[in-house]
């Protein structure tokens, strides 16, 4: 057996997790939104400004940044949280962030509020079994090229240690594809909320690549039963350190908030 304890069997009813007040897995979609990087205080201060008031829930943004070319922006590191958390302090939005080392778990669990593995260490098992026994969520990515049973295998990994606040994240999948960067695999969303009691969201930026698919691949998501989404948006994408071509303006958040929530609505839910 791969798992049981992420399975239906093991908790009746769906798992909603408090982040701060913000629930995901509820009735509610819930929006995460900011830069792929946190690349300066101003920057991550204006994102936060402006998200919160077009209706984000939650900021993301990476200071560990698991990037190709080790030659690529790395992330600011702690510098980088310490802006995280003076932007939750401005606007209330708790923090999303990635921890790619487990040596690292101490220091981003003193700022962020939930804790994002990577697509790329998805099975790193070392890192699971250590967030297993921290006491806040994880937002668990899809590895690219993971089958169904290995994502839930790796989220096993985190409850079987202790902690089952796990929020799982569809972020593209590897395919033939070449227009994409990546394919969104809408169907697992209600394949996987079928067989598991955590929530699942979706990340349509980097499940495409392309800003202009972006929107699109948002409202298929939620349509699909996606309990929120994870979206990367820049001030000035063209100016970005990392996934500018896919990341909105503030102004294409604002658009995706107001066609989301459409969509939500005629799923049954609200933003
Ligand atoms: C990210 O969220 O910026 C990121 C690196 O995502 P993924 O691990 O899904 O590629
Ligand atoms: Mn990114």
């Amino acid at each position: 057996m791969t798992y049981k304890l992420v399975l239906r069997e093991s908790h009746k009813d769906d798992l909603v997790i408090d982040v701060n007040g913000v629930e995901i897995g509820g009735e509610k979609v819930v929006i995460i939104a900011g830069p792929c990087s946190v690349e300066s205080l101003d920057q991550i201060l204006e994102v936060a400004r402006e998200v919160k008031r077009l209706g984000a829930h939650m900021l993301r943004g990476g200071a560990f940044k698991p990037r190709t070319s080790p030659y690529s922006f790395q992330g600011l590191g702690e510098e980088g949280l310490k802006f995280l958390s003076i932007a939750r302090e401005e606007t209330g939005l708790p923090i999303v962030t990635e921890v790619m080392d487990p040596r690292d778990i101490p220091l981003v669990s003193k700022y962020a509020d939930v804790l994002q593995v990577g697509a790329r260490n998805m099975q790193n098992f070392t890192l699971l079994k250590e967030l297993g026994r921290i006491n806040k969520p994880v937002l668990l990515k899809r590895g690219f090229s993971a089958s169904i049973d290995e994502w839930l295998g790796a989220a096993e990994y985190i409850l079987v240690g202790g902690n089952n606040k796990v929020i799982l994240c569809e972020r593209g999948i590897r395919t033939f594809e070449t227009h994409t960067r990546f394919t969104l695999s809408v169907v697992s969303i209600p394949f996987v909320k079928k067989l598991s009691y955590l929530p699942v969201i979706a990340d349509p930026s980097h499940a495409t690549g392309r800003r202009d698919l972006v929107i699109p691949a948002a409202k298929a998501s939620v349509a699909a039963g996606a309990d929120g989404l994870l979206v990367e948006v820049h001030p000035n994408p063209d100016q970005a350190l990392s996934d500018g071509p896919q990341s909105l303006t503030t102004k294409e958040f604002g658009e995706l908030v107001r066609e989301v929530r459409r969509i939500a609505e005629a799923v049954g839910r609200s933003l």
